[in-house]
């Protein structure tokens, strides 16, 4: 379902003002984690100034140690919602276990898959079962073939609102967190008609990297970018390392919306 043997149109998606998909850039930005009204309302009013459509916030959060910060959970969730109802962006947050879809789904705009759940086949229909749109991770070590057989359990269940976002694989090389193939944007525009999206903070795990990579994105043809954005990166509870300032993130749309004119 995901081919675009069977729809050979591009998918547009949209939801409030974000869209993606058939020529339209969608931009998501904000903080890894949820962490307090503050950090979170200060974000959301940034990003939104700077010309993002879509807040992200993990509330849930799929930490590689357990001993690590988890998230704020439910009270995370609330405080999304509230930042959608100041600024009106569409909120796009975790859900990382089926039993948690329902209520993620009350508060959430887009549910997303983690890398780490990108083979959770009944997490997957799950959120498939939901009716909300979807933003799915690629896993780190998962193949093309995997990560679209992964959105097709997704389709299956009739939920046609599908965004496939490269996030970075795993590979022998050490210079950056993960390695981010930008070739994914067009290799998975001729196999499929879903969005593509390109998460440029986790896909090089360095801050100084995350503009030229946004831009190059936009570049290659990507139909939108999620970018963690934080209003102290250097204290954030999680990936401070790979988050922009407001200014920063201001100046990277600056240049995305430049370079998606030119194109
Ligand atoms: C995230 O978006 O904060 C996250 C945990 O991403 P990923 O699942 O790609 O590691
Ligand atoms: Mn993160």
């Amino acid at each position: 379902m995901a081919s675009r043997e069977v729809r050979p149109e591009p998918s547009l998606i949209r939801v409030r003002d974000f869209a993606a998909g058939a020529g339209q850039v969608g931009y998501v930005a904000g903080p890894c984690s949820v962490e307090s009204e503050e950090q979170l309302m200060s974000s959301a009013r940034a990003v939104k100034a700077a010309g993002a459509t879509g807040l992200r916030g993990g509330a849930f959060k799929p930490r590689t140690s357990p001993y690590s910060f988890q998230g704020m959970k439910e009270d995370g969730l609330k405080l999304l919602s509230a930042a959608r109802d100041e600024t009106g962006l569409a909120v796009f947050t975790e859900v990382m276990a089926t039993e948690d879809v329902d209520l993620v789904a009350r508060y959430a705009d887009v549910l997303q898959v983690g890398a780490r759940n990108m083979q959770n086949y009944r997490l997957l229909e799950a959120v498939g079962k939901s009716g909300k749109p979807v933003l799915l991770k690629r896993g780190a070590s998962a193949t093309m073939d995997e990560f679209l057989l992964a959105a097709e359990y997704i389709l299956n269940e009739g939920n046609d609102q599908v965004m496939l976002c490269e996030r970075g694989i795993r590979t022998f090389e050490s210079h950056t967190r993960f390695t981010l193939p930008l070739a994914s944007v067009p290799y998975l525009h001729r196999r499929t008609h879903l969005p593509v999206i390109i998460d440029p903070s986790h896909g090089t795990g360095h801050t100084y990297m995350v503009h030229d990579l946004a831009v190059a994105a936009v570049a290659a043809g990507a139909d939108g970018l999620i970018i963690e954005v934080h209003p102290d990166p250097s204290n954030a509870m999680s990936d401070g390392y790979q988050s922009q300032t407001f200014e920063a993130f201001a100046e990277t749309m600056k240049r995305c919306r430049k370079v998606q004119a030119a194109l």
